[in-house]
């Protein structure tokens, strides 16, 4: 038997159960149906059969969810931080010894090859590690003194959370929002990405197996219009932790107003990788082609504009090509496999209209630039050359293996093509020289940047970005500061004179 047909028969036999129950809520530790029984269908990227039955839940399930949620909170906030770790180290351990199985069936519900879901997989597990690690320090905060008081601060959990996660890379980005939710003693109502469910009920069982009291944790599934919308109004939810869309943003925002919700949002970006002539080359080149051709592309953080000196722009969008040209698309789960199929056809048809545009707005096609078969999302690496800003194929992000090539001239023109554009995520630059890499760093509009290096995540560092790509920061403390609440409290030193009114 092929590795492909072994891991094929593998993750059929894991997601088997799912399958046969349909993917269901998970509410105050209960499998459950929508109230309404309503269901819809998630498809296999493959080859679009229906791969399993999901829960079309509305506002009366994310009700009992939130109810669910806000009964569990105080007693999960009130226990220790030395004890939520302990719980949550539970937690990564328990993922880990279901790595396989969540790599497996992640890769079956989203198209995203193997060789990156083992490792999202085992990233997960470390994200509940790493937030567990803060737990029992969560709610220290700073003695503040003046001649006659003392102020005290400190941190409390907000209450039940909601966290609305994309369905790109969906365990490990869920884990993301999930982790240091519950390290900081929030419950929380998580509403899946509909293209692909199911290991968002993985990581559900596999917490409360490991320990993780009911209620803390609940899943509901739907649609964003419909069990999305419900949650982000809901007035027992105290903030929302938002993965998607800019445009998805702005309307949680607008949803969230009337119950003055407080909001993460972590959106859409457009991130240039910026080669200078004085660059390592062949490492540049291996990071871009890295950075928009793994994950299918499928990537907030994707190099999604190559920018490169005139100077070196034949050379460096030549060797993007040939990269490009020679990446196996295939099935997700053959081992060899760079780039899988795009999860969704709607998904896909957004993507293959981008080559239309490219054409009509006088780009040229250097690499891919079509469909690969006629079964399932597959597409094939794409190189777009001689590309201006102005173009929609520059600005928009496209968000799937399709990379826009654009020259530049010298260091001004390279900021000011980097930063013409709505987003501001992630920005990767390739020179030697020290100095202009300060000036760039300095100017270039991303929350994050990587010099000479690709997107390489270190989980106290700050994640996410600025004008239309996001809200808020992940990440070190900053997650605990968007699920805690700073409180203080002053005392006096000594016997302060009080002003005596109406004396
Ligand atoms: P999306 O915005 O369409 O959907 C994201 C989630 O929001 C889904 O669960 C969806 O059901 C829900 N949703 C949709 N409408 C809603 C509404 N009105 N109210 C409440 N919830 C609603 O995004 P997507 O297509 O699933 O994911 C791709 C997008 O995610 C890309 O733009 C990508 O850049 C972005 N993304 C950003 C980051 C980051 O860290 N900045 C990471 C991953 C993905």
């Amino acid at each position: 038997m092929s590795a492909l047909d072994e891991n094929i028969e593998k993750a059929m036999s894991y997601a088997a159960p799912l399958r046969a129950s349909g993917v269901l809520n998970h509410i105050d530790g209960e499998t459950v149906g929508a109230a309404s029984g309503r269901v819809f269908e998630t498809l296999s990227p493959m080859d679009l059969a229906p791969l399993a039955e999901v829960a079309r839940s509305g506002p009366e399930d994310v009700d009992r969810a939130v109810q669910a949620a806000k009964a569990a909170f105080p007693a999960w906030a009130g226990t220790p931080g030395a004890e939520r770790r302990r719980i949550l180290i539970r937690v990564a351990e328990a993922i880990e010894a279901r790595a396989e199985e969540i790599a497996l069936v992640e890769s079956l519900d989203t198209g995203q090859a193997l060789r990156f879901m083992s490792k999202a997989a085992v990233r997960g597990a470390a994200n509940f590690r790493y937030f567990a690690d803060q737990a029992p320090g969560a709610e220290d905060g700073q003695a503040l003194r003046t001649p006659t008081q003392m102020n005290v601060t400190s941190r409390r959990p907000i209450g039940p959370v909601g966290v609305i996660t994309p369905w790109n890379t969906p365990f490990m980005l869920s884990t993301w929002k999930i982790a240091p939710a519950l390290a900081s003693g929030c419950t929380v109502v998580h509403k899946p990405a509909e293209f692909s469910p199911m290991t968002a009920k993985l990581l559900v069982e596999i917490a409360e197996s490991a320990g993780l009291p009911k209620g803390v944790l609940n899943v509901v599934n739907g649609l964003g219009e419909e069990a999305g919308k419900a949650l982000t109004e809901h007035p027992g939810i105290k903030a929302i932790a938002f993965v998607g869309e800019s445009r998805t943003g702005s309307m949680i925002m607008a949803q969230g107003a009337a119950t003055l919700k407080r909001v993460h949002f972590e959106l859409g970006g457009k991130n240039p990788v910026i080669i200078f002539e004085d660059a390592d080359l062949e490492r540049a080149v291996d990071a871009a082609a890295f950075m928009i051709y793994s994950l299918n592309g499928e990537r907030c953080t994707s190099s999604s504009r190559l920018l490169v000196q005139e100077s070196i722009y034949e050379e460096v969008t030549g060797r993007v090509a040939e990269v490009a040209e020679r990446i196996k698309v295939g099935h997700p789960l053959d081992p060899d496999t760079v780039v899988g199929p795009l999860i969704h056809p709607e998904h896909e048809k957004k993507v293959l209209s981008y080559f239309e545009t490219a054409r009509k707005e006088g780009a040229t096609i250097a690499a891919g630039g079509e469909k690969v078969g006629s079964e399932g999302c597959y597409v094939r690496p794409t190189l777009f050359t001689g590309a201006t800003i102005d173009m929609a194929i520059s600005q928009e992000e496209i968000f799937g293996p399709v990379l826009t090539a654009i020259p530049f001239s010298d260091e001004e023109d390279a900021l000011r093509i980097a930063n013409d554009v709505p987003y501001g995520l992630a920005a990767y630059l390739w020179t030697r020289d020290l100095d202009r890499a300060m000036r760039m760093t300095d100017a270039l509009e991303a929350g994050m940047m990587w010099v000479n290096s690709e997107n390489i995540r270190h989980l106290p560092t700050p994640f996410g970005g600025v004008k239309s790509s996001g809200i808020g920061r992940d990440g070190g403390d900053w997650s605990f500061d968007f699920y805690m609440e700073t409180v203080n409290v002053s005392f006096p030193r000594q016997g302060h004179r009080i002003p005596k009114l109406g004396g």
